[in-house]
């Protein structure tokens, strides 16, 4: 895998600004803009709690990516172990990995399991070295991870390893967080950017319904269909997906004509 250029890490900064101007009204910005960055190729890591977790929350986005050409990986902190009480843990991981696996063949992505334990997921200092040396392995440009504003505990647990990794990492990947089952899980999640995901919410839809331990017609229509509309109308397309922009310094906004 390449590491991004300076030019390139250049770009990434600045493309907010750049594409914010160039857009006009629209709101969509930086992610979007790196899908079109086609002067090299990014590595795309998204960390999820739980199988189906990155392709709920922005397999939209990772469907465009990958279709561009981008190398998109998905971390997966647990194998799903304890969503079946009349289940083994090792029959569940087995099942959702294979799911996993699956949805990830969809959207052209690679999956990677962190090894935790769903439902017991831990936050300590040797659990942030551990995801910081394997993001540091990936060698991501950009990766996204859970809100960590959150009501499972293995989302939270998830976003703050990788924010904390990020820290260690020196900030050296741009680092975004993504919304699954707002209102329910996600919660207090304002966008900073929205991506257009209108031209494969089919295919995200598909990656979605693979995982069929976790009833997705239901989880569709009663959630995830409405926030995908409601992100588009934000940003002023059919279908949409919101993060947050997570960024080391305040940007200070410059006032025309002062
Ligand atoms: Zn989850």
């Amino acid at each position: 895998m390449k590491k991004a250029t300076a030019p390139r890490r250049e770009f990434l900064k600045n493309t907010t600004i750049a594409f914010g101007m160039a857009t006009n009204f629209s709101a969509i910005q930086n992610l979007e803009a790196g899908i079109r960055a086609d002067s090299s190729k990014l590595t795309i890591a998204c960390v999820g709690a739980h199988p189906g977790d990155p392709e709920f929350g922005c397999g939209g986005t990772m469907a465009r990516y990958s279709t561009a050409g981008h190398h998109v990986v998905f971390v997966y902190l647990t194998r799903g172990e304890a969503f079946d009480p009349a289940k083994s843990a090792s029959e569940s991981a087995t099942l959702r990995t294979r799911e996993a696996e699956k949805s990830c063949g969809v959207l052209g992505a690679t999956p990677i399991f962190a090894g935790q334990v769903d439902g017991a997921t831990i936050l300590s200092r040797s659990k942030e070295d551990e995801m910081a040396k394997l993001l540091e392995s990936i060698r991501p440009d950009i990766v996204l991870t859970h809100w960590p504003i959150d009501s499972h505990p293995d989302h939270q647990v998830a976003g703050l390893l990788t924010m904390t990794a990020w820290i260690k990492s020196g900030k050296k990947f741009e680092l975004y967080f993504y919304e699954v089952n707002t209102g329910s899980e996600t919660m207090a999640f304002t966008p900073s950017e929205w991506v257009d995901i209108t031209s494969v919410r089919e295919k995200k839809k598909s990656a979605m319904f693979g995982h069929q331990t976790q009833s997705p017609e239901k989880l569709y229509d009663t959630l995830f269909k409405t926030m995908e509309g409601f992100r588009g109308f934000e940003a002023g397309v059919e279908a949409a997906e919101g993060f947050v922009h997570f960024r080391s310094k305040t940007i200070v906004a410059s006032i025309q004509g002062t």
